[in-house]
């Protein structure tokens, strides 16, 4: 019999795919981590497990107890399943501004939704602090208590990535991977996979959408962010907890309209439906791979599902007023879409 105990078991183990043109060309054998194949669709899935599984170690959490966290949706919907199948209840904050279907599948996997309008961090009604304040609240007054997921300065993150997103990459690439790339939004998947591999000769690259300022910190020590992107999930302004001791090798900064066109790409060509975040990554891994010269084998996160985003990146109409191109083929598909 081969059958997982539960949905924890199911997280992690995600095949590692082949990305044919970027490979074609660049030379070098560009691999995604089909991390949308966790069962929350998403990489924050890892976190959430091991943000659980530390918080009811340390005693903290208890049974029935509540867990608040602010999320851009995908550590959400992680604590969400994970929470649902142990027994938890999850009280999510999230900007107004993250797509729709994420907010859709919140509410589906249990989750009580607070929406607040997008704000910096040294806003104190920044989704993050006000998760923070929730949750001191609910610990008051929930029968079974509440902790607060903290997935920015909670290494309980980074260490879902040290010891099974790394070890993973190793394993099944026989030790032959010289280069890691990936965006950050806490830096658990990056500094994770780095703390595991950078010892072990891996060259790790960040990939830096517009509008973040952690390119500008690792190339001249000052956080300075110009410009926007409509990915979601990844950029931050700060050295988080889980960022702590770790630098990676390469840093490079990534447009939107160098990322959505790989995006487009890798659906119409190779059948891999993805976020915009998996963009930012695969345009990484492309900079990366030029960077380093043929030859090399380069893994990046395919991060998430692409229907998560079908009302935005996939949306003529939105893209349009973004001023990003449209494919034409995407132009039939989005006169269905409401
Ligand atoms: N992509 C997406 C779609 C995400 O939701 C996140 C997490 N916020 C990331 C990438 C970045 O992962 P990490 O938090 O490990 O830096």
């Amino acid at each position: 019999m081969n059958v997982y105990k539960d949905l924890a078991e199911t997280i992690g183990n995600t095949p590692l795919i082949r990305l044919r043109a970027l490979s074609e060309a660049t030379g070098c054998e560009i691999l995604g981590k089909a991390e949308f194949m966790n069962p929350g669709q998403s990489v924050k899935d890892r976190a959430a497990l091991y943000i659980i599984r530390d918080a009811i170690a340390r005693g903290d959490l208890k049974p029935g107890g509540t867990i608040v966290e602010g999320t851009a949706g995908n550590t959400g919907i992680g604590l969400a399943l994970v929470g649902a199948s142990m027994g938890f209840k999850t009280v999510i904050v999230i900007p107004e501004t993250q797509s729709q279907e994420k907010k859709d599948m919140l509410r589906l996997a249990g989750a009580d939704l607070v929406q607040v309008p997008a704000a910096p961090y040294k806003n104190p009604n920044n989704y993050v602090r006000y998760s923070e304040r929730l949750a001191a609240e609910l610990a008051k007054t929930e029968p079974n208590g509440a902790i607060w997921a903290n997935q920015f300065d909670n290494i309980a993150n980074r260490q879902a990535h040290i010891e099974m997103t790394g070890p993973e990459i190793w394993t099944q690439t026989g030790g032959k991977v010289d280069g890691f790339i990936c965006a950050v939004g806490t830096g658990g998947t990056l500094a994770g996979v780095g703390m595991a591999l950078q010892p072990k000769g891996v060259s790790i690259g960040l990939a830096d959408p517009e509008g973040s300022a952690i390119h500008s910190f690792y190339t001249t020590g000052e956080f300075k962010a110009d410009g926007g992107s409509i990915t979601e999930g990844i950029g931050q302004g700060r050295e988080t907890a889980n960022l702590k001791g770790f630098r990676p090798d390469h840093s490079f900064k990534i447009p939107d309209t160098e990322a959505l066109p790989i995006v487009f790409d890798v659906l119409a060509h190779e059948g891999l439906c993805l976020g915009g975040s998996s963009g930012i990554n695969m345009a990484g891994a492309v900079r990366m791979a030029r960077a380093m010269g043929p030859g090399h084998t380069i893994v990046t996160i395919l991060c998430d599902y692409g229907t998560r985003y079908q009302s935005k990146l996939f949306n003529p109409a939105f893209l349009r007023e973004k001023g990003l191109p449209v494919p034409t083929w995407l132009e039939g598909v989005g006169a269905e879409l409401p």
